[in-house]
């Protein structure tokens, strides 16, 4: 046999070119911001998940700059086997304390607490339920478990108890999976009707606020908040990544869950901690979510001035459902939104095209941030409306 055992890679990547579904990295430069370099053009940036603004926040900087001068830059080792620092706990309280429950647990990345936590609350005896559109690492923390995987049609509540009615009773435990701000459409999942569900069933419930945290609810605490549902029942995800502007992820809920996790998930046991960086700028990321709801409130005064032009201008838009900063645009196909992807950039608007296979149908998907002004979204529309008309 003398064939490349490789050359499969190259024909994989023409097909990839030839569907459209080819992607690459766009290099940004300075800090990170409503506003960002991008090949030398100075481009409004819908791109971010930095929903509040703070990834450029001199005080994150100074937090982590002076951890970095107090700790060093790596955290040497998994926290189990080298030892921790007083930050890594006192981050797992703030975010406690935001959540409003009794313990907190911090990953090196939200994927990574999913597979961790997912994987250890079930196993082969046991039942997935699965929203069809949930992030990557909730469905590959669900096939990493060993348990019977089911997926539900996105947020319908009605297929799901049909689901649970019939196979319920044939597994031990169950676990219901759910992002709670969908992160490629924008819209939330109906909270307060599967924690119904899930009494009725007997099955635990994880909720992904990965979108939701600083953002949604009054205190910033996400959708478990914005529902007012009772956060101690429920196993909550999130990352330090999006509107806390810094890297990690992290599970909040009951002090024996989080016990649990710290002696049974493998993506945290068998990884390395935090760094001292990433950990005091979460900190102080969380202490300004807190303490300046004018952040969010101005977060959310964008959104809807976002959507009332659009509604105006653009009535014609097939604009996703959202109840989120994330708004996205459908298009016919994946080079539809290529092209209008390139066009926006032309006109100095950085959003991206989300095409197969992350997402059943392309679309523009736009992140709205605290800090864009009111001529950034303006701006925004006007390029729309000469993109995708
Ligand atoms: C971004 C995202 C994650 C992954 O978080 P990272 O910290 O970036 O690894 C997990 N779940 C959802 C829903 C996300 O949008």
């Amino acid at each position: 046999m003398s064939t490349d055992p490789y050359a499969w890679i190259e024909e994989s990547l023409a097909t990839i070119h030839r569907a459209d579904w080819y992607r690459s990295v766009q290099t940004i430069y300075g800090l990170p911001g409503a506003t960002v370099l991008l090949a030398g053009q100075e481009m409004i940036n819908f791109a971010s998940n930095d929903y509040l603004g703070l990834a450029g926040d001199e005080r994150l900087i100074q937090a982590a700059t002076s951890a970095i001068q107090t700790y060093g830059t790596g955290s040497t080792g998994s926290r189990l086997l080298s030892g921790h620092r007083e930050v890594h706990r006192d981050l797992e309280k703030a975010i406690a304390s935001l959540k409003q429950t009794e313990d907190a647990v911090v990953f090196s990345s939200g994927y990574l607490a999913n597979l961790g936590a997912i994987s250890a609350l079930i196993g082969k005896r046991d039942l997935v339920v699965s929203d069809q559109y949930n992030h990557s690492s909730l469905k590959n923390g669900a096939i990493l478990s060993g348990a019977t995987i089911i997926e539900y049609p996105h947020c319908d509540v009605a297929a799901l108890r049909t689901q649970l009615s019939q196979q319920r009773q044939s597994y031990r435990r169950c676990l219901i999976i759910t992002d709670s701000v969908f992160s490629m459409d924008g819209d939330v999942c109906p909270l307060p009707a599967l924690l119904e569900l899930a009494d009725e069933f007997s099955c635990m419930v994880l909720i992904d606020e990965a979108h939701a945290t600083g953002v949604l609810g009054k205190t910033g605490a996400g959708c478990v908040e914005h529902f007012d549902c009772p956060g101690q029942q429920l196993v909550q995800i999130g990352t330090l990544s999006k509107a806390l502007g810094s890297l990690g992820g992290y599970v909040a809920g009951s002090a024996s869950l989080i016990d649990f996790l710290r002696n049974r998930a493998p993506s945290w046991i068998y990884t390395t901690a935090l760094s001292p960086a990433d950990t005091t700028a979460a900190l102080a990321a969380i202490s300004i979510v807190q303490q300046e709801p004018q952040r969010r409130t101005q977060l959310w005064q964008n959104i809807a001035y976002l959507k009332e032009s659009l509604q105006k201008q653009l009535p014609n838009l097939k604009l996703l459902p959202s109840e989120s900063p994330i708004l996205c645009f459908q298009l016919p196909s994946a080079a539809d939104a290529l092209k209008a992807g390139q066009q926006l950039r032309n006109a100095g608007i950085f959003a991206p095209a989300i095409r197969p296979p992350t997402v059943p149908t392309s679309r523009i998907r736009i992140s709205v941030m605290a800090t864009h002004e009111t001529v950034h979204i303006q701006k925004l529309v006007v390029a729309l409306s000469r993109a995708i008309y």
